[in-house]
């Protein structure tokens, strides 16, 4: 392990920091570039192999500074390809992060915070409350192992990361500078070189936070819409009271057009009986109407006392068939990954069961017998 101390972490600098940082260190801001280009592309972590800085340099980087990549705790693999990972951030936190290979791409649904506050019904990561906010580095880690250290190894044949989405733990607008600091380096033309089509931060309606975002960082926008009407979603999204859809939509109308895409994609999380019926169907395209939006249908991962049950394949496509009857592109999302419920924060709550599990039978064993 490398140690941590009060060494700066430089992994989760994005251009303009990183120059900053340089600068008042006495060297020139050009630096940032050439150490960007070591650790983003090249996966370099340590400073003595950089061999375009002085000695001197390398060596009073390594008393200051480091390159910091989380562990990974728990690796879990789907017969469709898909991976998933549970990397340790310290010794009380972790997060997990998903890589979903296509044909045409290959995509990492990284995580913004550990647990989250907003307390959605449906999302066991809701259920879990929330720990703390990931750091900028932390965020940027997750597709630096994917790229440079997981991928590479355990499937040589597999397409790089190609596509970043925002919506593994966490609500990435409540962890507003760091999301802003690690989607500039994932999109940075000397880190990562992502497209700003292709990153995509995911929110369920943190209205001010929507427009700020726009102005400092040009990303695509999902928004979790789940419930056509406020009274549902007040249940569902209980963020909802305070941010209502009159309200959320005015938000999406100002995004929408300065979009990369020109669009927002809303999110629909499919529950039997709760929001998918055809009066919901009816009512969601009312409310998007001569908006520019596409529907991302995603059919519920169900988890333990969740109390939801997912919408029937026969529910979800005739849902489907009426959002597009009414000229609205609609992508049900495939489950992937299923046998290893590659959803939202269910992983990490099995591996915190398990290290309880754990300690418990240790405890016990340890227990002098009576
Ligand atoms: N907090 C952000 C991003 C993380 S959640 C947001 O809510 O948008 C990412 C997506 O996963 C959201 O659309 C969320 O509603 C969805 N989701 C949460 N729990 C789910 C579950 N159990 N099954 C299917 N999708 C779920
Ligand atoms: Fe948080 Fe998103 Fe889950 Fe809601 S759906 S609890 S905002 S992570």
């Amino acid at each position: 392990m490398i140690a941590s101390g009060d060494k700066i972490n430089l992994l989760g600098l994005p251009k303009g920091k990183l120059e900053q940082f340089f600068v008042e260190m006495g060297e020139k801001p050009f630096r940032a570039v050439q150490v960007m280009k070591w650790i983003h592309q090249r996966g370099v972590t340590d400073f003595a192999a950089m061999s375009d800085l002085s000695k001197a340099l390398r060596e009073k980087l390594a008393q200051v500074a480091e390159i910091r990549i989380p562990e990974v705790q728990h690796e879990q693999r789907s017969r469709d390809g898909t991976i998933k990972w549970v990397l340790r951030l310290d010794s009380g936190n972790s997060v997990e992060m998903v890589y979903i290979p296509e044909r045409e791409r290959a995509t990492l649904c990284v995580s913004s915070q550990v647990g989250c506050a907003l307390a959605c019904t449906f999302c066991s990561t809701g259920r879990q409350g929330f720990n703390r906010n990931m750091s900028a580095a932390e965020i940027v880690a997750q597709l630096w192992m994917a790229e440079h250290r997981l991928v590479d190894t355990l499937l040589p044949s597999e397409r790089k990361i190609s596509n970043i989405v925002f919506m593994g733990m966490g609500e990435p607008l409540l962890n507003f500078e760091a999301v802003v600091d690690a989607a500039e380096i994932m999109m940075e033309d000397n880190a990562f070189g992502l497209s700003k089509r292709r990153v995509t931060v995911s929110t369920s309606g943190v209205v001010p936070a929507m427009a700020r975002l726009q102005e400092r960082v040009d990303v695509s926008l999902a928004v979790s819409l789940h419930a056509p009407n406020d009274a549902l979603r007040d249940v569902l999204v209980p963020l909802n009271q305070k941010y209502p859809l009159k309200e959320l939509m005015a938000a999406c109308d100002a995004y929408a057009p300065n979009a990369p895409t020109g669009s927002i994609t809303y999110e629909y999380v499919m529950l039997h009986d709760v929001n998918d019926t055809d009066r919901h169907a009816e009512e969601l395209i009312e409310l998007l109407r001569g908006r520019p939006a596409k529907v991302n249908l995603i059919p519920f991962n169900p988890f333990p006392q969740s109390g939801y049950q997912r919408s029937s394949n026969e529910r979800i496509d005739r849902f489907m068939r009426r959002l597009e009857a009414a000229n609205i592109t609609t992508i049900p999302r495939r489950t992937r990954g299923d046998d290893i419920d590659a959803a939202c924060g269910q992983l990490v709550g099995e591996v915190e069961d398990r290290a309880r599990r754990a300690e418990r039978l240790e405890r016990m064993a340890l227990r002098p017998a009576s």
